[in-house]
C-alpha cells in the first residue's frame, strides 16, 4: 500500500462507523496497536481498526471490502508471520469479554482475551482450560490453530474442545456457530485458523484439573547427546496422563534468569503429570538418573503454575520460528538434531524444541474439525532471535537446515507451530481430503479471498 493510495482511503467513513479507534500508518498511536510480542514484523497495514466488539469488526471487514483491502487479524502478535502489507488489520486486544460457567464446566472468551485471564477465572471452581506453554499467548488464536498444550496428551487439541463461537464471515455478517447451525464453519473454523472469518468469541469446555505435577529441569548443555537419546526412549512409554518435552536452549546472560542458567546452552526437560505428585516422581526418575541438574523445578503446584512447565519468554521479542511433526524419533533422527542444533553446533536457533503427542491427540475429535497434525508422534519446534542482518540471515538458514535434516522423518505438523512456514508448506500439513474440503469452504464463505490465512481458494 503506497503512502498515496492511503491518502485516498475514506478512512473517515470507517471511523464513522466503529466504537474503536482507527489508525494509519502516520497517526500516534499506530505503532502501540500494531506491536505484538513477535518485534521481528513489524506490520505496516493500510490501516487498524482497534474493534470493540463484532459490529466493529463486521463494519471493518465490509469497509475493507469495499475499498479492494485484505483483513488481517491480531490480539497479541505472538503468531504474526507476515508484514501485513496492503490489509486492513483488525486488532482484537479490547474485546477482553470473558465468562466461566462452573456448572456447564464452559468458558467464552472475547477475540482479545489471553490463557492467563481464563486459568485464573477457572481455578477458583477446580477446571482448568486446555491453555498452551504460555498463558501470554491468544485464546482464539491458539485455538483456532489447534492448539496443543501440557494436558493435550489426555484431553486432545484446545479445538477439539470448542462448542460454539461468533464469527464474522468475508460478507462482514455476524453468526453464531455450532455443530447443529453450520456443520461445516463449525469444522473449518476449529483447526482453519482465519482463513474463514474473524472468531468475536469463542465458548470451550474446562476440565477438572485444580493441580498437576510438572515443572521444568534444567541439565548441562555437554549432557545433550545422553539426555536427548534418553528422552526419546523414555517419553513415548509414559501414559497419557503424563506430557513431556525436551528443548535445547542458548540462554541469554540475563541477571533475571537464575544464575546457574544466565549465558549457558543448557537442556530443559519439561514435565506435566495430571496424576499423584509420587507416581510423578517416579515416572521422572529415569530421566533425573541421566545427569545432574542445573536446576530442578518440578513440583506439584495449581494449574495456575503452569507456565513453569516450559517457561517461554513474556516480553515481546523478535522470533523467526519454524516447527513440523515427526512420525517417528530414531536415534538418526536425534543425531540429525543434535548435528544441525546441538552444544558444539555453533547454532544461532536460541531455542529447539521436541514435544511428545499421540494420546488423545491421535484420536478425532467428538465432533470431527479441521485440526491438522493428528498423525505426528513428536512436533519439532526451533525459534531463532533475528536481531540484526548478521542473524537475520544464520537463523532462517539453521531453522531450514534443521527442518531438512529430520526430513526422512517429517510426518505432517501442527497448524499453530509451523511458524513461519509460508503458506504452501502449511497447506500441506492437512491431508488430501480435509484440504480439499477447506478449499471448497474457502470458495463458499470467502469467494473473494478478502480474509488471510493458509487456505486460499
Ligand atoms: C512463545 C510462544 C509459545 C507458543 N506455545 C504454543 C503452544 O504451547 N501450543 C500451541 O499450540 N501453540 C503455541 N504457540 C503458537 C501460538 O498458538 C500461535 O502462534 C497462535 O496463533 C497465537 O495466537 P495469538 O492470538 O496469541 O497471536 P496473534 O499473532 O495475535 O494471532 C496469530 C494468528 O492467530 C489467528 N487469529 C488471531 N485472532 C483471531 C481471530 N479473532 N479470528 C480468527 N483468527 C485469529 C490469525 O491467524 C492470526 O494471524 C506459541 C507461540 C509462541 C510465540
Amino acid at each position: 500500500m503506497t503512502t498515496e493510495a492511503q491518502r485516498a482511503l475514506p478512512v473517515g467513513d470507517l471511523a464513522a462507523a466503529v466504537d474503536g479507534p482507527v489508525f494509519v500508518p502516520s497517526d500516534a498511536g499506530f505503532g502501540d496497536e500494531v506491536t505484538g510480542f513477535n518485534l521481528a514484523h513489524l506490520p505496516t497495514p493500510a490501516v487498524v481498526v482497534g474493534a470493540t466488539g463484532a459490529q466493529d469488526v463486521a463494519a471493518a471487514v465490509r469497509w475493507a471490502a469495499r475499498h479492494g483491502l485484505h483483513v488481517a487479524v491480531q490480539a497479541t502478535g505472538h503468531g504474526l508471520t507476515s508484514d501485513l502489507d496492503d490489509v486492513l488489520l483488525v486488532s482484537t486486544r479490547r474485546m477482553t469479554d470473558l465468562a466461566v460457567d462452573p456448572v456447564a464446566r464452559l468458558a467464552r472468551a472475547g477475540a482479545g482475551v489471553r490463557w492467563r485471564a481464563v486459568i485464573d477465572a477457572a481455578a477458583p471452581h477446580g477446571l482448568a482450560p486446555l491453555n498452551g506453554s504460555s498463558s501470554g499467548i491468544g485464546v482464539v488464536g491458539y485455538t483456532t490453530g489447534g492448539g496443543l498444550g501440557p494436558l493435550a496428551r489426555r484431553h486432545g487439541f484446545a479445538a477439539d474442545h470448542v462448542t460454539r463461537f461468533e464469527i464474522v464471515t468475508a460478507d462482514g455478517r455476524v453468526r453464531q456457530v455450532d455443530a447443529a447451525s453450520d456443520p461445516d464453519l463449525f469444522w473449518a473454523v476449529r483447526g482453519g485458523r482465519e482463513s474463514f472469518g474473524i472468531v468475536t468469541w469463542i465458548e470451550f469446555g474446562l476440565v477438572a484439573q485444580p493441580r498437576f505435577h510438572g515443572g521444568g529441569i534444567f541439565f548441562p548443555g555437554e549432557r545433550a547427546d545422553r539426555l536427548l537419546h534418553a528422552w526419546r526412549d523414555w517419553a513415548p512409554r509414559l501414559g497419557e496422563d503424563t506430557s513431556t518435552s525436551i528443548a535445547l536452549l542458548a540462554l541469554p546472560p540475563d541477571p533475571a534468569l537464575p544464575p546457574p542458567l544466565q549465558g549457558r546452552f543448557v537442556v530443559h526437560l519439561r514435565f506435566a503429570h495430571l496424576g499423584d505428585a509420587g507416581e510423578g516422581e517416579r515416572l521422572l526418575a529415569p530421566m533425573r538418573a541421566i545427569a545432574e541438574p542445573l536446576l530442578d523445578g518440578v513440583a506439584e503446584m495449581p494449574w495456575a503454575g503452569v507456565d513453569a512447565v516450559h517457561m517461554d519468554p513474556t516480553a515481546p521479542m523478535p522470533v523467526w520460528d519454524r516447527g513440523v511433526g515427526l512420525g517417528s524419533l530414531p536415534a538418526e533422527a536425534v543425531d540429525a538434531i543434535l548435528t544441525e542444533a546441538g552444544p558444539d553446533s555453533s547454532s544461532p536457533l536460541v531455542l529447539v524444541e521436541l514435544r511428545l503427542l499421540g494420546g488423545a491427540l491421535a484420536r478425532p475429535a467428538a465432533v470431527p474439525n479441521a485440526v491438522a497434525g493428528r498423525d505426528a508422534a513428536f512436533s519439532l519446534y526451533c525459534l531463532g532471535v533475528p536481531a540484526g542482518p548478521e542473524a537475520a540471515v544464520a537463523v532462517p538458514a539453521r531453522a531450514t537446515a534443521l527442518i531438512e535434516a529430520v526430513r526422512p522423518w517429517t510426518a505432517g505438523g501442527l497448524v499453530a507451530l509451523a511458524g513461519q512456514a509460508g503458506p504452501d508448506p502449511v497447506v500441506a500439513l492437512w491431508d488430501d481430503d480435509d484440504r480439499a474440503l477447506l478449499r471448497e469452504l474457502k470458495r463458499r464463505y470467502d469467494p473473494a479471498g478478502v480474509l488471510g490465512g493458509p487456505v486460499r481458494a
